[in-house]
């Protein structure tokens, strides 16, 4: 099958988080599975260059019609780890994509907006035909309602669209001057509930609403999430479409991409272990203890990889660095902040702990570390308030690091808790689960991972070894996403 992928992130050239990862990771599985697979991403200033093979420029003066006239845009093309991508680069003095961001500006509906409809111009005047379009999140959301109200007129009638809804949060929120932009125009005609217009905001036209009405099939990346943002308050105001379009949406759990997130393979952590030898995670845990000047001492490492914000529990994994201390454990964090107030908050207790020998903040962005600490952390704490997916359990499981979650979203169907879980035999279980967001609930599960670890080592190993068992690799997933397509294209 021929499918082209539609997104602004493709790991490890551009990543900003989960979706990057994935991105890449279905490609490469469906192509493996013998399917002709392209990617159209933006042509960012600040992405990793050094990450593309063989770029070189494959369309030039690509013309985009844009209120009323055109913005020129030059496609390059290049290999990223294998995968065949298009980015594409406007010529205007909007400076799209040439901000050194990849979101963040005040404008990113309109970059966006460009860029869907910049890759649909590419689609059609280079003759491609794929028959599966996938798209992802809001900023792909426009792609489907102009392949169906525009483009299918010039011959694009046999493309079927796949939209993948990674965080519900961020929808991607315009006024009309986006219509007008766009070339949709007919203001009255989109403003309907029907159609673009925002379920709680009449004067606003919704592009992710707009993917859920317009695609042959929607999905989000776990069926737990799925569920969640029908019924709860996750899916953030489109719980209603969701709920009138249910017969085209449903879940699939995200997997990871084990040539990069495998310990027998990682060629960022100095010691490579599996399930048959497993010397090299001790090593990997001295290695990480003296890349961040803690002690080497006999206690555990408890780590948290991820964004630092209301959607990752921010507060829990704050109060998880002390009681970690104050339970005998060391504490590892590695994430980032946008927001102002969080950032100075985690710079103002990285200073206050800065010679504390158990705990180590590691505030920015840094795949190579992530690794290592991925390998060298006995417990991988996860308190999202939401999850739709959740990688970081994912690669914590793969690399016997047990994983500490709140039971909701992909976190809940995934990971099953050492002591409760009812649905899988002690021998399945993989983690610890706890469901409040206050932080008892926290301490609890802390608490047992911590006792576990220290009362009875044998049994703590006995639990990372069967994390590690756990196969949430891409193929199955892969599998699923090909039953979809070949469903819609039916
Ligand atoms: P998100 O909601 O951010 O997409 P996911 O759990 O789906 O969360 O994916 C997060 C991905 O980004 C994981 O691969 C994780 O290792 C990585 N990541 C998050 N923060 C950082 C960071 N500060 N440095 C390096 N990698 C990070």
């Amino acid at each position: 099958m021929y499918i082209v992928q539609i997104a602004s992130e493709c790991a490890p050239v551009i990543k900003a988080g989960g979706l990057g990862d994935v991105v890449y990771g279905l490609s490469r599985e469906l192509e493996m599975q013998g399917n002709c697979v392209e990617l159209i991403l933006p042509m960012y200033d600040c992405m990793r260059y050094d990450q593309i093979w063989g770029l070189h420029e494959a369309y030039r003066g690509l013309m985009v019609p844009w209120y009323g006239g055109v913005i020129y845009c030059d496609v390059f093309c290049g290999w990223v780890h294998g995968r065949l991508c298009f980015f594409i680069q406007p010529k205007s003095g909007d400076n799209f994509f040439h901000r050194g961001y990849y979101y963040g500006g005040t404008d990113d509906n309109m970059r966006f907006a460009f860029f869907s409809k910049a890759a649909l111009e590419f689609l059609l005047v280079s003759n491609k035909r794929p028959e599966i379009i996938h798209c992802h999140d809001w900023q792909t959301g426009l792609i489907p309602v102009m392949l169906y109200e525009m483009y299918q007129y010039h011959g694009m009638g046999h493309q079927r669209v796949c939209y993948t809804i990674h965080n519900f949060k961020h929808q991607g929120i315009a006024g009309a001057d986006i219509l007008w932009a766009t070339g949709l125009n007919r203001e009255p005609y989109y403003f309907h509930y029907d159609r673009l217009r925002d379920n709680f905001n009449p004067f606003a036209l919704n592009f992710m609403k707009g993917g859920i009405v317009y695609s042959n099939h929607v999905n989000t990346v776990s069926p737990h999430h799925a569920w969640e943002a029908r019924y709860e308050d996750v899916g953030y105001g489109l719980g209603h479409t969701l709920e009138i379009h249910q017969g085209k949406f449903g879940g699939i759990l995200n997997g990871v991409d084990y040539n990069i997130w495998n310990p027998q393979v990682d060629h960022h952590i100095p010691f490579h272990y599996s399930l048959d030898n497993m010397a090299g995670k001790a090593k990997n845990k001295i290695a990480l203890r003296e890349r961040l000047l803690l002690q080497n001492v006999d206690k555990p490492i408890i780590a948290y990889i991820g964004r630092l914000d209301q959607q990752k529990g921010v507060h829990l994994v704050h109060h998880a660095m002390y009681y970690a201390l104050n339970r005998g454990a060391q504490f590892v964090l590695l994430g980032s902040a946008t927001e102002a107030g969080i950032n100075d908050w985690f710079w103002h207790e990285k200073q206050h702990l800065n010679n504390h020998p158990d705990v180590h903040l590691e505030l920015g962005f840094n795949e190579e570390l992530a690794h290592l600490i991925y390998a060298g952390a006995d417990m991988m704490v996860v308190p999202s308030n939401y999850e739709p997916c959740g990688l970081t359990q994912l690669i914590s499981l793969k690399y016997g690091t047990v994983p500490i979650v709140r039971g909701v979203g992909g976190l809940l169907s995934t990971v099953f808790d050492k002591d409760h879980d009812q649905n899988h035999a002690p021998e399945k279980r993989n983690g610890f689960v706890f469901y409040q967001t206050d932080n008892y609930a926290l301490e609890s599960a802390m608490e047992r991972a911590i006792g576990l670890y220290k009362e009875y080592p044998k049994e703590f190993e006995q639990l990372a070894q069967q994390a590690m068992e756990y196969d949430y690799s891409w193929n199955n997933p892969g599998s699923t996403y090909l039953s979809v397509y070949e469903h819609i294209r039916a």
